[in-house]
């Protein structure tokens, strides 16, 4: 039983203390240097690039703290463990390959696999291949793919020795957002994908209303597990220009919400116009089950294609 929705979001509590660091002085999507502070969460400085828009994390995490960040407790728990959500999730990611044009028996690397859930998934319609930094989780992969589990790795996209052009679709589900310099990351796992080849991502979308609305209090500006945002805009941005490849897909998703966890943020946020006694008649046994379909467009999915012929665009 997944019960994180109703604890309440602490980001200060949330991240190991924070040691002198030096902010980033640059912007890591279109490199250049005019940032702005946008939000200050515990040690933590969220800033926007003047001229691309971009959001980032300034303060580079420690080795050791993403190690912390990252124990198997990240996997046992939170969304990993509401299997209903999973499903259907996964069958929106299945969903979304058939359209764009991943064909069945491609060759799929799912980047960020942590436990091979989606492996488990999309094993009988792809060559299915894996890849996380948690050896734990990579464990957890194999033991639940074993007909894939020598295609599961850990380690760093930086360390694989992938030919080049040799997967047919790479997946980053979830992943973009956690990556501290995501044009370097996906230059690679660019570069691993054939010609006519796809990038598939999700990620949330930092140009949503329910962004805008929230704030810093955002569901996904959770730092610094998260390290970088893309609204529309950004992730064109980094799919053509600095990655080369066209957009062939964008999408935004909302997502079901428990109304009582729903009544719960919405007090956080403005008190004076939702009463306790409606939250607690939301969370009280009677309706504490219902749930509703919230167009909060915060997730965004999309696709991109390498071009055919060989040098970049
Ligand atoms: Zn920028």
């Amino acid at each position: 039983m997944d019960d994180r929705p109703d604890r309440p979001y602490d980001p200060a509590a949330s991240r190991v203390e924070a040691t002198a660091r030096l902010p980033m002085s640059n912007c890591r999507l279109c490199n250049r240097s005019r940032l702005v502070p946008r939000h200050r969460i515990g040690a933590v400085t969220v800033q926007s690039c003047a001229d691309c828009g971009y959001v980032q994390v300034a303060e580079q995490p420690e080795p050791e703290e993403l190690h912390e960040l990252y124990a198997p407790a990240y996997f046992d728990h939170g969304k990993y463990s509401d299997a209903f959500a999973l499903r259907r999730e996964h069958a929106r990611r299945l969903a979304m390959m058939r359209r764009v044009g991943v064909r069945p028996g491609a060759r799929v690397l799912d980047a960020g696999c942590a436990t091979g859930d989606f492996i488990a998934a999309a094993g009988a319609t792809y060559e299915m291949w894996g890849l996380d930094i948690s050896e734990y989780a990579v464990a957890r992969a194999r033991e639940a793919n074993p007909s894939a589990a020598e295609r599961i790795r850990s380690g760093l996209v930086e360390q694989q020795d992938y030919p080049a052009g040799f997967f047919d679709a790479v997946v980053l589900w979830d992943v973009l957002e956690h990556l501290w310099d995501p044009v370097a990351t996906c230059r690679r796992l660019a570069a691993a994908l054939r010609p006519g080849g796809l990038l598939l991502v999700s990620t949330p979308n930092i140009g949503a209303w329910t962004a805008r609305l929230m704030g810093r209090r955002w569901a996904f500006m959770t730092v610094p597990e998260h390290l970088g945002f893309f609204d529309r805009r950004t992730m064109t941005m980094l799919m053509e220009q600095r990655l080369g490849l066209r957009v062939v897909w964008w999408r935004t998703r909302g997502k079901w919400a428990n109304l009582g966890f729903l009544m719960y943020k919405l007090r956080r946020v403005f008190p004076g116009a939702v009463p306790q006694a409606l939250v607690d008649l939301f969370r009280g046994p009677g309706l504490r089950r219902l749930a509703v379909y919230v167009p909060t467009g915060d997730i965004q999915y999309a696709a991109a294609r390498k071009p055919e012929e060989s040098g970049t665009a």
